[in-house]
């Protein structure tokens, strides 16, 4: 049986321009090769998660455009239940615009869309969603009432719940009294605590700071370092993998997914964050957001020849 995972949040289409360089302010630059790739934070998470072996239930909110549509046909594809992601009628799809230069640098704009109309409305309208579900993920591109709306739904129905606070935006202690596990990464960190965030012996501090706060459980995730858990028995880092990385565009959105399902299986908390960051590992070998999710049987493998 695979455990069943609830998880809320954006859904865009990223447009990937390839450029030797990125344009200056009223430039215009001819060449580059263009592509178009699934992104948004909470489908990266969803996408994660269902490759992983999880049973995902997707909360989000697209319109009723092409982008809306491909969107949706991908997740079918991976197996997600798509009964909640709601079609806008006035609001197009979110969708990022993403220069990259030859040299790795890049330059993002999002337009949220349908994304800013996911309301706590429409968390009501996915409750049924919320019985016999183990885990809800959830992030910070959708608004934060509904997220707030979910998290109180979810620990009414005794779910545990992981905040990936992406984008870093302050949080009330009321939301975060409802979190299981919160997981930023060191910029996150940064904002939630003032406390500059680089390497493990910070992490710790942060975390501490984090967990006064009233979370029990913080994963600060540290790139190819891998993350620092600290729980009620302490902190400890989980190191990462090396790999050769491509492109870490949704390291942390697949290691939220995928941290998601190992914890629903019952894995313990440390065991569940190696798996995590073995799949974040493969994910940043790859090409894209959505693209870059592994496959169970991806995870395992590569897990297997790591012992
Ligand atoms: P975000 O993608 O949200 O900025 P991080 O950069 O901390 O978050 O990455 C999240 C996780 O992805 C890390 O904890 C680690 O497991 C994995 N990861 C990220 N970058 C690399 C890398 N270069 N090599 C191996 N694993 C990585």
């Amino acid at each position: 049986m695979k455990p069943r995972i609830l998880v809320l949040g954006s859904s865009n289409t990223d447009m990937i321009l390839k450029l030797d360089r990125l344009p200056r302010p009223g430039e215009t630059l001819l060449g580059g090769e263009f592509l178009t790739a699934a992104g948004g934070k909470g489908a990266n998470q969803a996408v994660g998660a269902a490759r992983a072996g999880g049973a995902v239930t997707f909360i989000a909110r697209v319109g009723r455009d092409m982008f809306g549509d491909q969107a949706i046909a991908g997740f079918v594809k991976d197996g997600i239940n798509v009964d909640f992601v709601f079609r806008d009628r006035r609001t197009p799809s979110g969708v990022a615009l993403i220069f990259v230069a030859k040299d790795g640098e890049n330059s993002i704009a999002v337009a949220s869309g349908a994304n800013a109309k996911l309301s706590p409305a429409d968390v009501k309208r996915a409750r049924s969603a919320f019985a016999g579900a183990a885990v809800l993920v959830t992030q910070l591109e959708t608004p934060l009432a509904t997220v707030a709306a979910a998290a109180d739904l979810a620990v009414r129905h005794g779910l545990r719940v992981i905040l990936n606070p992406a984008p870093a935006r302050p949080l009330p202690d009321t939301l975060l009294r409802r979190v299981s596990i919160l997981t930023p990464n060191e910029t996150e960190a940064e904002l939630l605590t003032g406390l500059k965030v680089a390497g493990a012996a910070d992490a710790a501090k942060a975390a501490a700071r984090l967990r006064a706060r009233g979370v029990p459980t913080v994963i600060l995730t540290l790139g190819a370092r891998g993350a620092f858990v600290a729980g009620a028995e302490g902190g400890q880092l989980v190191p990462g993998f090396k790999v050769k990385a491509v492109d870490t565009t949704a390291a942390g959105d697949i290691f939220n997914g995928t941290l998601a399902v190992a914890l629903a299986e019952g894995k313990p908390l440390l065991d569940a964050v190696r798996f995590a960051n073995a799949a974040a590992a493969i994910s940043v070998t790859k090409l894209g957001a959505q693209p870059s999710a592994p496959t169970r049987r991806e995870i395992e493998a590569f897990l297997a020849c790591r012992r």
